[in-house]
């Protein structure tokens, strides 16, 4: 993916802050950080969402996770983080290759919690939804 702006910069052809790098994994802080810290953990290859993600990647990834959120607590002095994953173009994912926010949280930084992030209550009622749930499991 050779006009991929991370896979560019999991190449080490475009310049980041990276704070910390593992086989499969890099992190680096968000060029238009959001919060002091706010940093991006991607996949050194190109995946373009966490459901591209071999399973078996998934232990590496959850520690470089854990690491830099616990780097980011020592730095800014907090023990919050908001930890997300815009998952798909209508989640608000810009770049199409597969990546973590890790973003420090204060008191009073003006942020909410991860309900705020969409307001889409259901007409269905849950048994329904569980129900939708359980058929396409069976499908
Ligand atoms: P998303 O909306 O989840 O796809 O967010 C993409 C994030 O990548 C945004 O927060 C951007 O600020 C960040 N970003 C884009 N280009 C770069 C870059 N060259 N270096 C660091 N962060 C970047
Ligand atoms: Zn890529």
């Amino acid at each position: 993916m050779d006009d991929c702006i991370f896979c560019r910069i999991a190449k080490k052809e475009i310049e980041a802050y990276i704070i910390k790098e593992s086989d499969k994994f890099l992190a680096f802080l968000d060029i238009h950080p959001h919060s002091p810290g706010h940093s991006l953990v991607i996949s050194k290859e190109h995946f373009v969402n966490l459901l591209e993600l071999p399973d078996n990647y998934g232990n590496e990834f959850l520690q470089v996770v854990k690491e830099v959120s616990t780097l980011l607590g020592k730095a800014f002095e907090t023990d919050s983080l908001t930890i997300g994953i815009n998952n798909g173009v209508l989640a608000g994912q810009a770049v199409l290759h597969l990546h973590l926010h890790l973003i420090p949280r204060f008191k009073n930084d003006g942020g909410g919690s991860i309900h705020s992030v969409v307001f889409n209550k259901p007409k269905e009622s849950l048994e329904e939804i569980y129900l939708k749930i359980k058929n396409a499991s069976q499908s």
